[in-house]
């Protein structure tokens, strides 16, 4: 299948080899010809499934280039998104006459406003320097055609909603709308029931199913030890594109400089950073002169990076959504990739959350060399997924540490019927010995019906101690 068929202008088409795309992603191919046709769209996609040009290309489509006002809005939650899309506009209009900018918060305004001045075909914006815009009469968008919400259930997270529908209230009436969102939450279905007419609804599961190519495993671990656990496994193990969730802006910063102090290059990157040090401590992860870059999930959504390797959850997320989105950062474009949760004692219920909606227990492993204390180990009796203690210098592997260069014997955890409960990522599958699928939110949903002692055989592990040293 190629874009041919798609109906796309020829310039555009032109622009599409440019970009190397030579295969439209099933996203493109679904939502193109329905935006082209006119219709208002609800995609239900993540970030990584080619969901910007799904949007970008047809929409220029839909609004040839002439001068006079913005006639294209694109409302995207954060910075980085925001800059991302800007560049697959630029891309995609290189052949064509539009004008493309962006607007955002946290640096100059001038420089914006004298953009606008020139002339805007697309508009890409996050809400808060929008409304500053408007506010102050230096953006006018009565002249819209086309609204793009993007990541929508990220803007309800972000509290955004309320900026955003004052913008809507600015725009005609009579306009066609495109909505895409990770997930469907009943709070994303209100928007859409107020906001879009008669939506066509298109939805796909990410290119890289993250259960299929994610090694996932749980470090249990005391809270004021995770630094030097992750410290001791990102050393010992030489890893070079590590992404690690913190769940505060503090607490991203103290993990980044355990690390720099390590002298092993780590950044952080949250919304009290400005707009040119994240760009700056994205551009370095990048090309691989930081190794450890340290993230909230607010600007999570902007990572668009093909080859990390790991993703660390040094906080367990509140919201099991969040696990799947941060895990999704890793296995990119075909890789395999590790995520490893380093598990607090009182993150026990986040823990639950997380392996119910994903349909599987996660494997518990310990770090050779590293002592916790024992009480500390997965305490829920009905959980079965604590490995016997290894001796300190031997390793203990499941998939994810194995990924991580140890040695590779299973957990030793075992199903009632006498197998391994470990799937084939190290994960222990959902019914039967197969892993759970663990990939769009609608599975994730359906998923969580299941409790984890439907998922596993009543057991009770039995450990002993590990050894100390
Ligand atoms: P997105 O979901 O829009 O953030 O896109 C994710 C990545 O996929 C970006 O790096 C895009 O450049 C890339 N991409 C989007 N569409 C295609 C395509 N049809 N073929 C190859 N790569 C694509």
């Amino acid at each position: 299948m190629s874009f041919n068929h798609l109906g796309l202008d020829p310039r555009l088409m032109k622009a599409v080899g440019a970009m190397g795309y030579t295969t439209p992603t099933p996203i493109q191919n679904q939502a193109i010809p329905l935006v082209l046709e006119g219709r208002d769209v609800v995609g239900i996609a993540q970030t990584g499934t080619g969901k910007t040009a799904a949007f970008v290309l047809p929409v220029m489509q839909r609004i040839p280039a002439k001068p006079g006002g913005v006639r294209a809005l694109v409302l995207t939650p954060t910075r980085e998104l925001a800059v991302q899309i800007e560049g697959v506009a630029r891309d995609v209009a290189k052949h064509t006459r539009h004008r493309v900018a962006v607007v955002y918060g946290g640096v100059g305004y001038e420089p914006q406003r004298q953009t606008l001045t020139r002339g805007v075909d697309l508009l890409v914006a996050c809400p808060g320097r929008l409304l500053d815009l408007i506010a102050r009469g230096d953006c006018d968008l009565s002249s819209v055609e086309v609204l793009v919400l993007d990541e929508a259930d990220r803007m309800l997270d972000m509290g955004f909603w309320p900026d955003v529908r004052r913008i809507i209230a600015k725009l005609p009436a009579s306009r066609q709308n495109l909505l895409f969102s990770a997930t469907m939450s009943p709070e994303v279905l209100k928007i859409i029931a107020a906001t879009l007419d008669d939506p066509a609804r298109v939805e796909v599961t990410p290119a890289t199913t993250p259960v299929e190519a994610i090694a996932q495993s749980v470090y249990p671990v005391g809270n004021k030890d995770k630094a030097a656990l992750l410290l001791s496994i990102v050393r010992e193990h030489g890893l070079k594109k590590v992404l690690v969730f913190t769940r505060t802006k503090h607490r991203a910063d103290r993990v980044a400089r355990v690390f720099d102090r390590a002298g092993i290059r780590g950044a952080a990157i949250h919304g009290n950073r400005s707009q040119a040090q994240r760009q700056k401590a994205l551009e370095s992860f990048r090309a691989g002169h930081v190794h450890v870059l340290v993230a909230t999930d607010v600007v999570s959504r902007g990572i668009d990076i093909d080859d990390i390797t790991h993703v660390v959850n040094f906080d367990l997320p509140d919201v099991p959504a969040d696990y799947v989105h941060r895990i999704g950062r890793t296995a990119r474009a075909g890789r395999s990739g590790t995520a490893i949760s380093l598990l607090a004692p009182e993150e026990h219920g986040q823990l639950r959350d997380i392996e119910k909606a994903i349909g599987a227990i996660l494997p518990c492993e310990d770090h050779p060399g590293f002592t916790y204390r024992e009480e500390r180990i997965v305490p829920d009796p009905e959980r079965v997924a604590v490995s016997d203690a290894r001796p300190a210098r031997e390793g203990h592997a499941g998939a994810a540490a194995a990924n991580l260069g140890g040695s590779k014997p299973k957990p030793k955890r075992r199903r009632s019927d006498g197998r391994s409960a470990s799937g084939r990522n190290g994960v222990s599958g959902a019914s039967g010995a197969n892993a759970a699928p663990l990939v769009a939110d609608t599975d994730v949903r359906a998923a969580s019906k299941r409790t984890p002692s439907d998922l596993q055989p009543r057991q009770r592990a039995r450990r002993r101690r590990p050894p100390q040293g």
